[in-house]
């Protein structure tokens, strides 16, 4: 079992505390390794720390700043083997998919150092004649990054490299489910010569030490990828000192499949959406709406893609379709969803109950029917492979169900048709709307949720502003 030390002001430390959590492995059960559960001392530590570095990092030029994290990138490309391997095992991601994860997140690294000499501010038109105003943008300064136990490393760079690269300084808290992979960056890190105290990574509770870094007066800003409830808490907690908020949470997204939608198309569409990594992805299609006249022939092929889903251990070569839940707990809270759905009336296709496997926390890919708009599995967050799929008539009816949603993060449609396709994008209310493919965002988009999904948002250009405060000066000549 690997015991992993906290990251503060440049070098890998104890915890002042002497609690430990321990990381599992989904898949076998094991306990694979051990992470401080740090408490206030360590989160007022690492603070301290990204606050004393943040002026002369930000002193730095941008290129400078971006040289390391290209370094970072190539680290994480030297070593991309055995990362996917930690990664696998601390979430029971297939191998392939937690490969794809750890380059993608190289990739991100460089993707935010190309940056450095492109962001600007903006010379604006003065009313005066003898006047140019201009407006420069400035590092928002300490950064604290909270990170969900999805997605762990990439979400870490989505947090890390724009931090970075304009200036910030950060400290970051990964999940007590998935923090190995951070803290194996974490000893990376460590043989750079990074300015001690730019990047802090501590681990520990969310409610204790994650309000702790939340509330204190240091931090300038709350970077948070998670659930809505804990996005809720982070408001609440940030307005006492006015801290800016960005909250990327969770999602529920409609996939629409039209009348003349190309049906193999959508059947690997949102069956690939809804099985990627066990169905526990934010932007990944969770209901479906489907045009009557094609409902029998879409459901055939759907329910037969569905049950052909292949499942099991995360290292086997091939790999399945996908592995366990997360823990015990999220196939427990997936059951109750489907358990409470069916009560209400809904019918079972195929799935709907935890997997009988020897090890691993498996539930089964499920397809429902017979669900109305008003149940809980058409309108609240599962986070499993567990798909309702309702019949739709009427283009109109159609929009206003995927609409009907206290979530806004992704959308679907299925269609030939350019028109429908064009006023489905404007006619929908969600920060991304894929058409014709599955739900898999770009890092040079921008993710970003409407309604509960989120405040503000990460990715390309739009991304790293969320980092950046302006100032404006009126220069009178
Ligand atoms: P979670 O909200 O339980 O935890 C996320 C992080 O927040 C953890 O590190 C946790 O310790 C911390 N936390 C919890 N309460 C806190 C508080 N009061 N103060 C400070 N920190 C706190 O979420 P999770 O179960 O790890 O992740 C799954 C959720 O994340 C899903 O709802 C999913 O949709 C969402 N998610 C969203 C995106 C996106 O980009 N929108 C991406 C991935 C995951």
């Amino acid at each position: 079992m690997k015991t992993y030390q906290q990251f503060i002001n440049g070098s890998l430390v104890n915890s002042h505390s002497s609690d430990w959590i321990e990381v599992e492995n989904p898949y076998t059960g094991e306990i694979i390794s051990r992470v401080p559960k740090g408490n206030d001392a360590d989160a007022y530590e690492s603070l301290e720390a990204a606050q004393k570095a943040q002026t002369a990092w930000a002193a730095k030029s941008a290129p400078e700043r971006a040289g390391y994290l290209r370094q970072m990138a190539a680290l994480i490309r030297a070593n991309r083997i055995e990362l996917a391997r930690i990664l696998a095992a601390e979430q029971a991601k297939i191998l392939p998919l937690a490969q794809v994860e750890i380059d993608f997140t190289a990739d991100y690294f460089e993707y935010y150092a190309g940056w450095a000499r492109i962001y600007e501010g903006e010379i604006i038109q003065s009313d005066r004649f003898n006047e140019n105003i201009f407006l420069f943008r400035k590092p928002i300064g300490v950064v604290v990054g909270i990170c969900p136990w999805n997605f762990p490393f990439f979400v870490m760079a989505r947090k890390v490299a724009p931090a970075l690269l304009t200036g910030c300084t950060i400290v970051l808290k990964p999940s007590s489910l998935t923090p190995n992979t951070t803290f194996e960056f974490a000893k990376l890190v460590a043989t750079l010569d990074l300015p001690k105290g730019v990047l802090n990574f501590v681990s520990g509770s969310g409610k204790t030490m994650g309000n702790t870094l939340v509330t204190s007066p240091i931090t300038d800003m709350v970077t948070l990828t998670g659930s809505v409830e804990a996005g809720q808490e982070i408001i609440r907690a940030s307005a006492d000192n006015v801290t800016k908020v960005s909250l990327e949470l969770g999602g529920k997204a409609p996939a629409i499949v039209f009348e003349d939608a190309d049906l193999d198309i959508a059947v690997k569409g949102v069956v690939d959406s809804r099985v990627i990594f066990s169905g526990q992805v934010c932007n990944c299609a969770e209901r479906a709406y489907v045009h009557k006249n094609i409902y029998d022939k879409f459901m055939d092929k759907f329910v037969k893609a569905m049950k052909d889903v292949k499942y099991g251990d995360p290292f086997a070569d091939p790999a399945p379709a996908m592995s366990s839940q997360i823990d015990r707990a999220q196939q427990e809270k997936i059951d109750a969803m489907v358990i409470r759905a069916k009560a209400a009336g809904a019918e079972v296709l195929t799935g709907g109950k935890k997997a009988d496997t020897a090890t691993g926390y498996f539930y089964e890919p499920t397809v429902l029917v017979n669900c109305r708009q008003d149940m809980e599995i058409v309108q609240k967050e599962v986070f499993g492979p567990v798909i309702p799929i309702l019949p739709f008539t009427e283009y109109e009816e159609a929009i206003a169900l995927a609409n009907d949603c206290e979530y806004g993060l992704t959308s679907s449609v299925f269609t030939k048709n350019i028109n429908t396709t064009l006023q489905a994008i404007k006619d929908l209310k969600f920060g991304e709307t894929y058409v014709n493919r599955e739900h898999f965002e770009g890092m040079q988009g921008f993710h970003a949720g409407w309604r509960k999904s989120g405040v503000g948002g990460a990715d390309g250009k739009h991304g790293l502003m969320e980092y950046l405060q302006s100032q404006v000066a009126y220069i009178q000549f």
